[in-house]
């Protein structure tokens, strides 16, 4: 009973994570009766969001692209308020933005982007070790904390990462438990992430 043009939206925004076909409607007819404006808007920012945006080339996540020639680093990356010491590796952007929103420690990050999961068929090979021994290059790091998930893969990664590094002359620790065992930390609590970091336990 929808036009056509009208379900295709609907179907577009339901593809997005939490988003199902009811909410999807509801955006698109919300959105039909602001008339010009938001539409415009929405539509604008979309279509810069591949080409704005890239991951930060200096820790993998998300950072606006500044003017030609200059290094596409994030707003962390480049804060000079940033304990230049402490490097917390996490597996997305999205658990870097629980770990902000806790409060609980002031580095800067690094984003592997995956975890090790033999079922998944991603190996060490797989993960950007290379990229985050040349962050480590770069000399100031001195605590790597480690903070992927609870989870067999999240713990296989740590681990992982901590045999790699063994070498170094790092104080290497792993996030404390308290996010429960195969949870998200995006979805942990505030308090009980902050608790998580602050309990960090060396590896
Ligand atoms: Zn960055």
């Amino acid at each position: 009973m929808f036009p056509e043009r009208l379900n295709r939206l609907v179907h577009l925004f339901s593809r997005l994570p939490g988003v199902g076909e009811k909410t999807a409607q509801r955006f698109v007819l919300y959105l039909l009766a602001q008339g010009h404006g938001l539409p415009e808007r929405l539509a604008e920012e979309l279509l810069a969001l591949t080409t704005a945006v890239k991951p930060c080339e200096r820790c993998g996540s998300v950072a606006e692209v500044g003017a030609p020639g200059t290094p596409v680093w994030c707003t962390i990356c480049l804060d000079n308020k940033r304990d230049p010491h402490l490097l917390c590796v996490v597996a997305r952007v999205q658990d870097l933005l629980a770990i902000e929103r806790s409060g609980a420690i002031r580095g800067r990050y690094f984003v592997l982007g995956k975890l090790l999961s033999p079922l998944e068929g991603v190996g060490a090979e797989d993960l950007p070790i290379e990229a985050l021994l040349r962050r480590l290059d770069e000399g100031e790091i001195t605590e790597l904390l480690i903070a992927t998930p609870p989870s067999v893969d999240g713990e296989a990664t740590a681990l992982l990462l901590s045999r790699e590094l063994a070498h170094r002359n790092l104080k290497i620790s792993r996030i404390a438990s308290g996010v429960p065992h195969g949870g998200d930390l995006e979805f942990a609590d505030q308090i009980t992430l902050g608790r998580a970091i602050e309990g960090r336990k060396p590896i």
